[in-house]
């Protein structure tokens, strides 16, 4: 209710109010941070719980990309890789519309598993019967685990059904003291697809001694928050602040282990106490994984 009476000089100084008081803490934006929306561009939820869906959508979360991966335990036979490609692309669509999160997945034979030949060409059959999921958004996350000849030729046949059905690519690198080889392995490889459009790969899992070979190859890359290995929000931030937002995004590769499902606000948390403005963050977490995901067709 508006009050006559109220707005005399009495109530309101005649001077404009000294504001602010102190140095503003945060740069000036036109948007606001908190809340925020984000997409989380890697996330293993069939290992994750219901609670954790809720909290990913309380901390602005709309959508969520799943990558095929190793489930923790190598299959007894290809036809567990055909029970979880109907988990991914039937069951955790329904669990993360219930809270009002959209799911899209992609799908492979993971890069461990891919060390047995013959098992893996069984395993990526079965792949093309679920290529026209409504929601599958491509190939990935393939790569390289132990950098051997097997996981590289099955790389290179993951490599050549994508670029037959003109779909986007998710590229897993090694751990720890694999990766800068593997990473090398994985670069030489594509460079020898000479019909390859390399706005349309991301190499993820990129680290400082890794991440400049990526972006200048024309790729984008991924960079993990995760607790013990790959990158804490510190070292992600610092990397972005060399490199630019250009081709970058960020994600939780939340799964089964020691992860966090909600690293990526966090860190977006932190990129604002080093005073990065709210466009900049958005920009990371989801204007950057909306421009490469929708080359996409199916991602809306
Ligand atoms: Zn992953």
């Amino acid at each position: 209710m508006d009050h006559p009476s109220q707005h005399s000089s009495s109530f309101y100084p005649l001077s404009p109010i000294p504001y602010p008081l102190s140095p503003i803490p945060y740069p000036p934006s036109t948007i606001h941070l908190f809340p925020m929306r984000y997409i989380e561009p890697h996330g293993h939820m069939v290992s994750r719980t219901t609670d954790d869906y809720e909290k990913l959508a309380l901390s602005g979360c709309e959508a969520i990309c799943e990558p095929a991966f190793w489930a923790g335990f190598d299959r007894s036979s290809a036809a567990g890789f055909y029970d979880y490609f109907r988990q991914l692309t039937e069951y955790e669509p329904k669990r993360a519309a219930k809270y009002g999160i959209k799911h899209y997945s992609w799908l492979c034979i993971n890069p461990k598993e891919a060390d047995d030949p013959g098992f893996a060409r069984e395993v990526m059959s079965i792949i093309p019967q679920f290529l026209d999921c409504p929601t599958v958004l491509g190939i990935g996350e393939i790569g390289l685990n132990k950098n051997t000849r097997n996981e590289l030729a099955i790389f290179e046949e993951h490599v050549q059904l994508a670029l037959d059905r003109d779909l986007p690519i998710l590229i897993h690198t090694p751990h720890l003291e694999d990766k800068l080889k593997g990473t090398r392995l994985i670069l030489d490889s594509l460079a020898s697809f000479s019909k390859l459009d390399r706005s349309k790969i991301i190499i993820d899992h990129v680290e400082e001694h890794t991440i400049s070979h990526v972006l200048d190859a024309g790729y984008w890359a991924g960079m993990t928050l995760y607790p013990e290995s790959k990158c804490s929000p510190h070292r992600a931030i610092d990397m972005l602040e060399i490199y630019g937002s250009e081709r970058l995004w960020m994600n939780s590769a939340c799964d089964w282990g020691h992860s966090d499902p909600l690293a990526v606000p966090r860190c977006a948390l932190e990129m604002k106490k080093r005073q990065h403005s709210a466009e900049s963050i958005e920009q990371i977490i989801y204007q950057n994984p909306r421009k490469f995901l929708s080359q996409s067709p199916r991602f809306i």
